[in-house]
């Protein structure tokens, strides 16, 4: 299983400190069903890649064993998201360009361009990230109101991008930071703000 631990480091500095970084220690077995309160052995570590705009390369991931249920345990940092290369920083850039200043996919790439040569970005990272965003908006729906019990939710039947800047109003507004929802929201859902979709876009 995995879980994402928030961090407010660089990317950067997080592959710069390596294996000395202080990665977070559980005292119990965080597998829902085992809960065991011995703290779990360590499990070395595996590579992952992080493209972000202050560092692009390799980042270790700490993991842990529990040798009662046998789950092993991966503690991924805030700054990235599970299955995704690219950082949440670079990711969510991209949500907001489109979605709250309205940019065009095309100026959005020119942009990057622009800013950030050595990311790569290409049409299909632009389009698949809002795509993304837009089909995961029922369930982001879902998490906030576990989070914020009191909040008038928007409807947003007929026009999605306008309940789509609605909804990255309350992140924005209610979290402080992206890294702190997409934190709290897996958490709370087992799943990303940004994970593929098992059911049809209702
Ligand atoms: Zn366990």
């Amino acid at each position: 299983m995995q879980r994402i631990f928030l961090t407010l480091i660089s990317p950067a500095e997080y592959a710069r400190q390596g294996v000395n970084f202080k990665f977070p220690v559980p005292d119990a077995c965080p597998n829902p069903e085992c809960l065991i309160p011995i703290p779990p052995k360590k499990h070395g570590f595996y590579g992952r890649n992080c493209l972000d705009v202050t560092y692009r390369g390799r980042v270790l991931i700490r993991r842990y064993y529990c040798p009662f249920c046998g789950k092993t345990v991966s503690y991924l940092p805030s700054f990235c998201l599970p299955y995704y290369q690219y950082s949440l920083a670079v990711i969510y850039m991209i949500i907001v360009n489109h979605i709250e200043s309205a940019m065009s996919y095309a100026s959005i790439i020119r942009n990057l361009r622009k800013h950030h040569p050595n990311l790569h970005l290409g049409l299909q990272h632009v389009e698949f990230y809002i795509l993304r965003f837009l089909m995961n908006l029922n369930s982001i729906q879902i998490g906030l109101r576990q989070f914020l019990p009191d909040l008038a939710l928007p409807d947003f039947g007929l026009d999605i991008k306008k309940g789509a800047k609605k909804i990255l109003h309350i992140v924005n507004g209610g979290f402080g930071t992206i890294q702190t929802f997409s934190q709290r929201f897996f958490e709370q859902c087992k799943r990303s703000f940004l994970s593929p979709l098992h059911n049809s876009l209702a």
